[in-house]
């Protein structure tokens, strides 16, 4: 069975805490879960390392055969050289130092990676690249992509790049939809990346692969989150049907896979 490591989500301390209070927590949405149990894996919580234990990153990532990087809290401004624009887009800057180094642990072993919304930017500022910080006040042509009231119905449309991976893998597809809860995007591409889809109608990056490494990819909606699990749903022919995606990575990990 494959065995996919995945990025905690970090809980600050907190002092009022019911049952671990001024303890920070590393915690897994459970959809994400059941996403990756669902095609037969084994998903497995990675946690922060201590320079004092005797197994280090490196020790942990020979263990598994590929990393997903969890959505979750904003990638902070200072983790790619800039200052928050407004206290409320800080980020979690040692979540992005602990995701950014499994990224390196995991690319260095040469085993896939897939971003998840957070962790599409997340890839991206790895290798250099920048975000907008809120996509509403800087990128007035932005069409809708959060909406606070209908977290999880905010959907838009979005196209393949000609020659794309995920065109490939999805053909006959022109336009689809996705569902979208980010502020933040890409602004600046980083290094050895390519863009793989963009909003159709205001040409947000939607989706990003590393040149060369079919691997390792980022896509900007929450694949776990939509309808996978109701077959009625999936008829809808508007919505990419994330099946094809997960498959796709899961046979890159196979191929590498760890063999004891
Ligand atoms: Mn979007």
């Amino acid at each position: 069975m494959l065995r996919i490591g995945v990025s905690a989500a970090f809980q600050p301390p907190e002092l009022n805490h019911p049952v671990f209070p001024g303890r920070r927590l590393l915690y897994l949405e459970e959809s994400l879960g059941h996403w990756l149990l669902s095609h037969g894996v084994a998903p497995f919580l990675i946690p922060t390392t201590h320079s004092r234990s005797p197994v280090k990153l490196k020790d942990l990532v020979q263990q598994l055969d590929a990393l997903v990087l969890q959505g979750g809290t904003d990638v902070s401004p200072r983790t790619y050289m800039e200052e928050p624009l407004d206290p409320a887009w800080v980020g979690d800057f040692e979540r992005d130092q602990y995701e950014i180094e499994l990224i390196r642990v995991f690319m260095e072993q040469g085993k896939p990676v897939l971003g998840i919304c957070r962790g599409m930017q997340l890839l991206n500022v790895a290798m250099g690249g920048t975000l907008y910080q809120h996509l509403p006040s800087q990128l007035e042509t932005a069409g809708q992509h959060f909406d606070p009231k209908h977290r999880y119905k905010c959907v838009h449309s979005v196209s393949f790049e000609i020659g794309s991976r995920l065109q490939k893998l999805y053909p006959g597809t022109k336009l689809f939809r996705v569902n979208s809860m980010h502020h933040q995007a890409i602004r600046i591409l980083g290094q050895g990346l390519q863009v793989e889809a963009r909003g159709d109608t205001d040409g947000v990056v939607e989706a990003i692969s590393v040149k060369d490494r079919p691997e390792i990819l980022g896509v900007q909606w929450h694949p776990e989150f939509l309808p996978w699990a109701d077959p009625t749903l999936l008829q809808d022919q508007l919505f990419l049907d994330p099946r094809p995606l997960l498959m796709e990575f899961l046979s890159e990990a196979k191929k590498r896979q760890h063999k004891s």
